[in-house]
């Protein structure tokens, strides 16, 4: 009993610190030397357990190794390999690895991520959002965008183009803002917590688009001609690529671009005639430029390559023979121009290609490759934004909106609710902008940002919900006085633009995942796909030996991790934020685990089981988030203020990561595997728990009052206190209400329960109280001004029925 605990020990501690092959052989080999000598066991059993041992040094020969071992596995790898085309490849190669990486490896180094900086913003751009982005907050008035111009009004046409907003990612030589990724990403939350109609218009352009492909892609020529002209708001792009038949698989559009022989400007050139048609495009009802996305041939070989070039991207100027282009559809009354675009017979040179014909048939590598930045920023910046204003709001209602004689907030239901948006909000804050700062410090984040563009979208649809709740029919009447309505309804564009949130939790956040970021899987795909056999053999060797070793570990760790519940894990931090740092260590073991198994057992297969491989993503994406959240607390200086939201939201996520394991694991079709993997995940069963009541309340305590904590969460919006801001108004009416409520609350015990005071409303409460001596003449004042701006803050819109419906007069 004694020797085989030791060797249990022994091996989980090797597989637990990762110790390489030949030292493992020499530790195990010492202990099977003592065992001869010192063990009293038969001398066949000990020569048995010889066999195993010489088997294992063996594996450390190499040549051996690789006759034996590699070289077969490699031949069946190979077999099962599901075939990748060009783009597919190209998809994942896509980007940067970054902290995403690190929690694929089953023991994240903290330090990466605990060193990264800050993202700051520097003086420029702190002037723009305190200049030009608060006043053109200023200039929006959402009901009049959506409900009687939709559209924005002329005069933020013109001071969005003449600000530099469609230009913010254009380098300052070209007249552009080059403002960092943070600061592109504040910008949006800003004017998002004011109007989606406006974020929407801003986003485009500065996203994925003409601007952002010939920055990276473009000749000198296009980019001098054009990036000057999107800067100053001459041009203005859209970007379109899909197409009635080609949505989600954007890869498979019918749309055509045949290089032939044709007319331009008077003179015969080789140039691309297309047909397409295009829906959905953002801007495109106004857009002076259309880049395109289609598929280039080349049938009479003309350019001297193949027939077939691929998917390939071009700018076409909106005037264009051949190009229908105006039309708008509606999304969702929320009045961003969107609209479809068709082309027949259109022809254009071939340098209107971006990037010149040196660029024919990358054009999938280049989206693929920019959305990993793009992603990251616009949709999680808009959500976030959306979501600061909506809690700003709602805690700020919650306080103010009184019934059963209580400020509705002080509900232990509407208090839990209040609890959730708001930690879900930090989330998203700490999602988006310390992603933005790693994108400013060079990564290109591919999964990272199908993360962001899937929760921050997933959390902003269940904010504006709980908003609304909160909010009751002020939130459902709309009208000029409806902050909330127009923002709940954008939410299904955020949700299905970028990737639609089911196909990008299905089949993207786990499946690029565990492709790009596994520490092996990539190494050993390329390895079985080198046509120099010997070479990708050894190479196979290499990361084969190193997977196996990192599965065994991971096994260990995870058991290891959960059976101690990872308490004697090393974390950056010590008191109440450790605990958490721990919980990532010990997840990121079980989901390393977890993903080698069902790659092992599933292989191709696991593609097709999208809900497993949702939840596997489910799993890296608490993770993710929870990691944010840490650092963001780190970055905002560890304030102890903040630790309810940290930890309702660390709780909240960690808990999502056992439950999601859970389920994978109920759901996994290979039961013997299934339970194995429970024993080595769950040793102690499912023993973490979501956030508790008691930290809903403290949450909810501090966001209805005026608190720096509620501040800091909502740090980005636009909360001027303006007569046509509700959200400053609101902000004013909470830092009144602690002194009214005093107030209120003396005309309650000494006036309405002693039966002096019989008035049913809070103004003739007030007269009552002041003719017999409970409040001064000053006191009554406060409250009377607080009751009237509070009323006004309660007021709905109603309309006389000619202003509705269709014959209204606009
Ligand atoms: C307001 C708006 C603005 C837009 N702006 C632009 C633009 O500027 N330029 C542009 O080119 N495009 C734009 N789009 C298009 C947008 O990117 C597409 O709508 C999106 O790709 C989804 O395509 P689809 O609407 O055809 O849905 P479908 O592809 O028909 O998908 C329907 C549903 O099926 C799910 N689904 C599909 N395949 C899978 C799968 N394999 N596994 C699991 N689920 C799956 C999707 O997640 C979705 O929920 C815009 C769309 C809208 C609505």
């Amino acid at each position: 009993m004694l020797w085989a605990a030791a060797l249990l020990v022994i091996v989980l501690t090797l597989a637990y610190r990762r110790a390489s092959l030949p030292l493992s052989c020499c530790v195990l080999g010492l202990l099977l030397a003592a065992y001869w000598v010192l063990g009293t066991a038969p001398e066949w059993w000990k020569a048995t357990l010889t066999v195993p041992y010489a088997l294992l040094i063996l594996l450390n020969v190499r040549p051996l190794r690789l006759r034996l071992v590699t070289r077969p596995f490699l031949r069946s790898y190979r077999r099962l390999l599901p075939s990748m085309s060009a783009t597919e490849r190209e998809a994942l190669d896509a980007g940067t690895v970054w902290w995403d990486g690190e929690l694929f490896t089953g023991g994240p180094d903290w330090q990466k991520l605990m060193s990264a900086k800050a993202p700051t913003l520097n003086e420029a751009e702190q002037a723009f959002l305190d200049g030009p982005c608060e006043d053109l907050c200023a200039m929006l008035d959402d009901w009049d965008i959506t409900h009687v111009r939709a559209d924005l009004p002329p005069e933020v046409w013109s001071f969005i183009k003449s600000n530099g907003f469609f230009a913010m990612i254009i380098p300052k030589r070209y007249g552009g803002l080059e403002f960092s990724a943070y600061a592109h990403s504040c910008v949006l939350a800003k004017i998002a917590s004011r109007s989606g109609t406006a974020s929407s218009t801003i986003a485009v352009p500065n996203s994925l688009g003409p601007a952002e492909l010939l920055l990276h892609y473009g000749t000198d020529a296009q980019k001098n001609h054009f990036l000057p002209r999107l800067a100053r708001g001459e041009e203005v792009p859209c970007f379109a690529l899909t197409g009635p038949r080609a949505g989600s698989d954007a890869a498979s559009i019918p749309d055509t671009g045949v290089i032939c022989k044709g007319r331009w400007q008077g003179a015969d050139i080789i140039g691309i005639k297309l047909n397409f048609s295009k829906r959905y495009i953002t801007l495109a009802p106004i857009a002076t430029v259309v880049g395109l996305a289609f598929r280039l041939f080349d049938p009479e070989r003309l350019m001297g390559g193949v027939e077939d070039l691929g998917i390939t991207c071009a700018l076409i100027p909106r005037d264009t023979p051949g190009v229908s282009i105006g039309r708008r559809h509606f999304p969702l009354n929320v009045a961003f121009q969107n609209g479809p675009i068709q082309g027949v017979d259109v022809f254009v040179p071939i340098d209107a290609i971006i990037g010149g014909f040196a660029m024919a048939g990358q054009g999938w590598r280049m989206l693929v490759e920019q959305l990993s930045v793009g992603r990251c920023i616009s949709l999680p910046s808009n959500a976030t934004g959306g979501a600061q204003a909506a809690v700003y709001a709602s805690a700020a209602y919650a306080r103010i909106r009184r019934q059963f004689n209580m400020p509705i907030g002080r509900f232990e239901g509407v208090e839990q609710v209040l609890a959730r948006m708001a930690a879900r909000t930090y989330i998203m804050d700490a999602a988006r902008s310390v992603t933005a700062g790693a994108i400013d410090g060079g990564e290109k984040p591919s999964v990272p940002s199908a993360m962001l563009k899937y929760h921050s979208t997933e959390f902003g649809r269940m904010i504006a919900n709980d908003a609304m709740d909160v909010h009751g029919g002020k939130g459902i009447c709309l009208g000029p006085n409806n902050y909330l309505g127009r923002g709940y309804q954008i939410v299904p564009v955020a949700i299905t633009v970028e990737g639609a949130n089911i196909l990008t939790r299905s089949l993207i956040i786990f499946g690029q995942g565990a492709v790009r970021c596994h520490p092996f899987v990539l190494r050993e795909m390329n390895a079985a796909r080198n046509p120099d056999h010997d070479a990708g053999a050894l190479e196979f060797d290499r990361a084969l030996m190193g997977h196996v070793g990192f599965a065994i570990s991971n096994a260990a760790r995870s058991a290891i991790l959960g059976l101690t519940l990872a308490r004697f894990t090393r974390v950056p931090q010590t008191g109440a934020t450790a605990r958490y740092f721990q919980h990532v260590n010990r997840y990121s073991a079980s989901f390393a685990l977890a993903t080698d198994v069902a790659m092992l057992a599933l292989g191709g297969y696991l593609k097709k089981k999208e809900t497993l491989s949702a939840r596997l993503g489910d799993v890296l994406s608490a993770m993710y988030l929870a990691s944010m959240v840490l650092k963001h607390h780190e970055n905002q200086g560890r304030l102890p203020e903040d630790l309810p939201l940290v930890e309702w939201a660390c709780r909240s996520l960690l808990y999502q990561a056992q439950e999601q394991l859970h389920l994978f694991l109920r759901n996994f079709p290979n039961r013997p595997l299934a339970a194995f993997m429970r024993l080595l995940i769950f040793p102690r069963g499912l023993t973490y728990f979501p956030p508790s009541d008691r930290l809903g309340r403290d949450i909810a305590d501090l966001i209805m009052h005026p608190t720096a904590a509620r501040e800091r969460l909502s740090r980005d919006i636009y909360k001027t206190q303006e007569s046509h801001n509700p959200v400053g108004l609101l902000q004013e009416a909470l830092v009144l209400s602690t002194m009214a409520e005093s107030l209120e609350k003396r005309i309650r015990v000494d006036g309405i329960k002693t039966g002096r005071i019989g008035a049913l409303d809070l103004p003739g409460q007030i007269s009552e109280a002041l003719h017999i001596g409970i409040l001064s003449e000053a006191e009554a004042a406060v409250l009377r001004d607080y009751d009237a701006k509070v009323s006004k803050l309660l007021a709905v819109d109603d309309f006389a029925p000619q202003e509705l419906g269709a014959g209204r007069a606009g």
